[in-house]
């Protein structure tokens, strides 16, 4: 990642948008995390 010391609105608002999408992404991940692993669990029950 290269430091962009660049200020324009445009650029402010895609870098806000980026980090919400990280932040909504990890979330995600985070709250996908126990269901994948029920998931695998019972599937390893299963068969
Ligand atoms: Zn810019």
């Amino acid at each position: 990642m290269e430091p962009q010391m660049h200020h324009c609105p445009h650029c402010a608002k895609r870098a806000r948008e980026e980090a919400r999408n990280d932040e909504i992404g990890l979330a995600v991940l985070i709250m996908l995390m126990p269901i994948m692993t029920i998931t695998l669990l019972s599937n390893a029950g299963l068969f």
